[in-house]
């Protein structure tokens, strides 16, 4: 007997039997609602609170497992639920990456658990990165920190946009420039902590998809932290920027690297929405009927069925290996972390469209969730790296080539 196996543990198989119930019976079912309000869905995340699935103990439980498939298999659940009200439940997550990333022990220690607060006592986070004139690109970020001695203070000015739970939180983690001219090796990252005077909310975006998860511009002016807000801390940082000044490789790489570790789960989210769509159409294709038979037994409504599962399975074995590399330190030497977020975000578009196709009429109307699944697909390819930027990282690694 080989070790090698596809097969999940008993144990693993019970948390995901876990998270599937609560995406069956509580988020699939408020699916519509909250997508027509475009809120925040406190009543779930309470619900999620109060079984112990929205807490960073039920993180830490999912990172601690030595395969890795734990995290992105129940982000496929939820997801599968539904990805809006997912994303407000796991985008805390996204915030803990990074403290976890880039914090000293005793900052993930003081952080982590703030991020999710408890039951009774929600608490959320906000990874804030992105900017106006710096999406893909990150080395343009405008925000800046600058450090008073005198007083082992940071003050931070600038703008974040497209941020999930952006001024709702209660923890910000903020990428800042703190040397400009090194771009995104002279970046930092700090923690905001709840209630600090100069954050705010700037205008809440009207979305697409995924409306049930707030996203927001985050307006820093002024905005002072004391010096152990900075994540790895001020001895971390000053060998880091002497290091790029030198032009010696370093830390930034190793950003690179958790970014790519964090991709299989977003590309499992993925997959849980177009898990989700094939199977309703499955299910239409076998009771609609025309032309006196089930429109399964149409080949071409079988045959796109068939493509659908074929691209939703190769996208979970993607993601899957990309997790497991990521967990034993294995190196993306092809960029495998961005091919599962790239073809599972592909996937996810091309399957909740033909899941509408297949439901004719039906496909675009609200009383069926497929036209509400091809919406929230959409940002698959766009969020945490577009799909060109994907390509472009699979394409350098694979070739060695400098492409722009
Ligand atoms: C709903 C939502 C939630 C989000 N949540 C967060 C969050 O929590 N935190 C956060 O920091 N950010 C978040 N983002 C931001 C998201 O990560 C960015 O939108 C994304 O990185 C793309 O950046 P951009 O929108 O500026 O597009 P741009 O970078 O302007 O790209 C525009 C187009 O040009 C293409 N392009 C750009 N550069 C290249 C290149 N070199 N080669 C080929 N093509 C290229 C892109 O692929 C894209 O098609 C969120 C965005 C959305 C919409």
């Amino acid at each position: 007997m080989g070790d090698f196996s596809f097969e999940l543990n008993e144990d693993q198989l019970q948390v995901i039997k876990w998270v599937h119930d609560f995406a069956e019976d509580v988020v699939r079912p408020a699916g519509a609602e909250w997508d027509e309000r475009e809120e925040t869905p406190w009543p779930i995340i309470e619900a999620a609170a109060e079984i112990g699935l929205y807490s960073f103990d039920f993180i830490a439980n999912c990172f601690a497992d030595p395969t890795g498939q734990l995290l992105p298999a129940v982000n496929e659940e939820m997801s599968w639920g539904d990805a809006g009200i997912a994303l407000s439940i796991f985008g805390s997550t996204l915030a803990l990456a990074g403290i976890f990333a880039n914090g000293t022990p005793e900052q993930v220690g003081e952080w982590a658990p703030q991020c999710f607060g408890s039951a009774g006592d929600l608490k959320l986070a906000a990874f804030c990165v992105s900017e106006a004139d710096a999406g893909s690109d990150v080395s343009q970020l405008k925000t800046r920190a600058s450090y008073d001695e005198a007083t082992d203070t940071w003050t931070l000015n600038g703008t974040k946009t497209w941020i999930t739970n952006g001024g709702i939180a209660d923890v910000h983690v903020v990428v800042a420039s703190v040397d400009s001219e090194l771009g995104s090796r002279g970046q930092a990252s700090f923690v905001v902590p709840p209630k600090t005077p100069g954050l705010s909310q700037g205008q809440k975006f009207k979305k697409m998809g995924i409306r049930a998860s707030h996203t927001a511009e985050v307006v820093l002016e002024e905005v002072k932290v004391p010096g152990s807000c900075l994540l790895g801390g001020r001895e971390q940082l000053d060998e880091r920027l002497v290091r790029a000044r030198e032009g010696k490789s370093g830390k930034s790489q190793a950003a690179m690297a958790t970014f790519e570790a964090s991709r299989p789960t977003v590309a499992a989210q993925a997959v849980g929405i177009a898990r989700a769509a094939y199977e309703y159409a499955l299910d239409y294709a076998r009771q609609r009927t025309t032309f006196g038979k089930a429109i399964v037994q149409h080949q071409a409504i079988a045959f796109k069925l068939a493509d659908m599962r074929t691209r939703i399975d190769a996208s979970r074995l993607l993601y899957q290996r990309a997790a497991w590399m990521g967990m034993n330190h294995r190196p993306y030497m092809a960029g495998e972390g961005s091919m599962s977020k790239l073809f599972a975000g592909e996937t996810a578009v091309w399957v909740t469209e033909q899941a509408i196709q297949i439901l004719g009429g039906n496909g675009y109307v609200r009383e069926h969730p497929v036209e509400r699944w091809h919406r929230d697909s959409k940002i698959y390819t766009i969020f945490e790296g577009t799909s060109e930027i994907q390509r472009l990282i699979i394409a350098r690694a694979v070739s060695g080539a400098k492409i722009g």
